[in-house]
Formats: structure tokens, sequence, C-alpha cells
């Protein structure tokens, strides 16, 4: 008769402590709290089960242990994850207000720096396409070259994977190297996520270029992606139009110009009126009145279909800038070792090109003859 009754004590404190396994402490107290239900002594569910072991046949001993074992196998999971989401709770909560205004902490006597201009550039770029709609990707700097150049439809022979141009850590097996450009960000995220995809990969890039006043070893980039149904070349134009006239001001022009990228078909490049001269033809435009800014074009269907999306149902468009280029116009500044030495005067010389507007981005590039309708009026 007892050892009918234990049978079913000892499978009812298992499903009871399955049940518990499932709930969500949300803090240290109510972790703390799930965690003497499991283990203290000698009233925790562990204690009880290993009682009724002790007591049981030596029959039903065997299925218990078992039971018993498997519960605290799956404990010992949940347990970690817990503990994970808790700390990282936590960590949230402690940080401090990230809306609270900043503070200048520069030694008494100095006037406070502004950022670096890279570093201005870049944050500047990242805000007009965020506003636009676009995410922040990520990625890392050290690459496979499927990443880098293979699931990007570069072929085998292409010359950008010539030991003279990129940094090889392994040469083979499969061959490992510092990325070329922020481009396997992109293959990155579409491996990952379904369309619509809307990202930019701002970040370091290194090539194994002779340093001069206009290459260097290491500079940045900012690559963007649309990936949709019905992108067209439309959507890209209007983007990067958009972009073009929020950094370099209202009454920029743009053109594009037919070009070829491994990755893009059909592929362009975009050039700016030059906005030191307005277009009359000045030294930095070289007399052309343009100034080339970036590459872009639709993404290529063979790179689409390397990522397992179906091109037949989706399109995109691909860009990609370099950082310090932008921040050479905007500075006027002449030679790229300069952005990465120690100069002083850094928190002194203002940029040249008329800075973002607070107004917000869709006001701004309204048309002006697009008046505001009744509906907009009464909101
Ligand atoms: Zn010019």
């Amino acid at each position: 008769m007892g050892s009918v009754s234990s049978s079913t004590q000892w499978e009812r404190l298992i499903e009871e402590g399955y049940q518990r396994l499932n709930t969500n402490p949300s803090t240290p107290e109510e972790l703390q709290q799930l965690k003497q239900f499991f283990t203290s002594k000698p009233n925790g569910l562990f204690a009880r089960i290993q009682q009724i072991l002790r007591e049981a046949p030596p029959e039903e001993k065997r299925v218990i242990g078992k039971a018993l074992n498997a519960l605290r196998t799956a404990y010992q999971e949940r347990w970690q994850a817990w503990k994970t989401v808790i700390t990282q709770h936590a960590e949230v909560q402690a940080f401090p207000d990230p809306t609270l205004p900043g503070v200048w902490t520069t030694l008494p006597g100095l006037t406070p720096c502004p950022s670096h201009p890279l570093t201005a550039t870049l944050n500047q770029i990242c805000t007009i396409f965020m506003r636009l709609g676009f995410w922040i990707a990520e990625g890392p700097e050290i690459e496979t070259d499927w990443y880098n150049f293979t699931a990007l439809n570069i072929p085998e022979d292409h010359p950008a994977r010539e030991m003279q141009d990129t940094f090889y850590i392994r040469v083979d097996d499969p061959p490992v190297l510092l990325r070329t450009h922020t481009s396997p960000v992109q293959i990155r995220v579409m491996e990952k996520m379904r369309p619509p995809i809307r990202i930019i990969a701002p970040g370091r890039v290194y090539r194994n270029e002779t340093v001069s006043a206009r290459a260097h070893v290491q500079f940045h980039q900012v690559e963007g992606l649309y990936v949709d149904r019905h992108v067209t070349i439309a959507d890209l134009k209007s983007t990067l139009n958009a972009f073009a006239r929020q950094f370099f001001g209202p009454a920029t022009r743009t053109r594009f110009r037919i070009s070829y990228f491994p990755f893009t078909e059909p592929s362009f490049e975009m050039d700016v009126s030059c906005t030191l001269c307005d277009g009359k033809g000045c030294a930095v435009c070289k007399r052309t009145g343009w100034v080339e800014i970036l590459g872009c074009g639709m993404v290529d269907p063979a790179v689409l279909e390397n990522c397992q999306i179906d091109p037949e149902q989706y399109s995109g468009f691909a860009f990609g800038m370099g950082v310090e280029r932008l921040t050479m116009l905007s500075y006027r500044i002449e030679d790229i070792r300069r952005l990465f030495q120690a100069e002083w005067h850094w928190r002194v010389q203002p940029p040249v090109h008329v800075p973002v507007s607070p107004a917000g981005f869709h006001q701004k590039m309204r048309p002006e003859e697009e008046k505001p309708t009744e509906a907009d009026k009464k909101e």
C-alpha cells in the first residue's frame, strides 16, 4: 500500500519540478526563491525525491533515479539561462540614463574637444541613413575569403584577391584575411534575415597599399543594403539623392555614371556637384564641377542566391562610400595621412559642409511646390 502511494508521489514531484522550470524569474529575489525550491535541505524538491528514492523497493530505485537525474540536468541548464538573463537585466537597470546631457571631461584651462573629423563624419552619415529607416549592422574585421570575395560574386582570378592587395592571415584551407571592404556584413545579414532588409554597415577595412597622400592601408567604409519586393533603380537614386542633399546641403545636384562591380548589376558611380566652387570648377573637383563620392548598383541576383534569397521575388540595391573621402571633402583635407596623426587643431577647424538639420529629414526634403493639404493642417 505504502509503495503505491509513494510511487505516485515521486511522479507528482518530478512533474511539479518541470512545471517550475518553465517559469521565468524577473528579479534576483525570484531567482533565489527558485533555487531554494529545488535545492534547499531538507525540504527542497531534490531532497524530497531523494528521500523517496532511499525508501523505494529495489526494482523502483532505478526508475526514480533516472527521472531525478534528468530533472537535475534540466534544472542546471535552466539555471544558467536564468542567471544570464537576470544579470543582463541588472546591468541595464544599473546603466546611467542615456538621455541625460553629456559632461565634458577636459583638463582645466583647455576648451572641450569635438569629435575627430572621421568620427564626426561617420556619425553624420549613420544619422542620415538611420532617419531614412536603415539599421546599423556590424561584422568581424577578420574574414574568410567566402564572405569577403566568393559570396560577393568576385571570381577566383579577380586581381583584388592577389596578395599585393589583401592582407592574408592564412593563405589556405580556407583563406582568412583582413576584410577589404564592409560588404561581408551584407552577406552575413542576408544569411540570417529575410527581406525586407534595410541596413548600413560602417567599419574599418584594410588593403595592402603603399601609403601616400591619397591611399592608406586602413580606412573606413559605410556600405548600405536594401532588399525587398519591387526595389528599383528609382529607390536607389532617391535614397542616395536624399543622402547627398542632407550631407552636402539642399542645393546639391547628383549624377550617376555607369560603372562595374562584381556584386551589382547594373553598377554606378555617384558624383555630387562640387560644394566648394558650386560646380564652376576648382582644384578639389579638378575643374570638372563634380566630385565622385560613392559606388552603388542593383544587387546581382547571384549574390541573393548565395544567401538563399529568391531573386525572382526580391531585388535590392547596395552602395558603399569611403568615410575618409567624405571627411577630406568636408574638412578640405588634402592628405589622408593627416587623419591618422594626432593633430591639435582638429578641435578648432569646423567642417565646411552644411550641417545636418535637426528639423528632421522629411520636413526638409519635401519639394517646395508640394503645399500642405487640408488633412496635414488638421494634424
Ligand atoms: Zn570644385
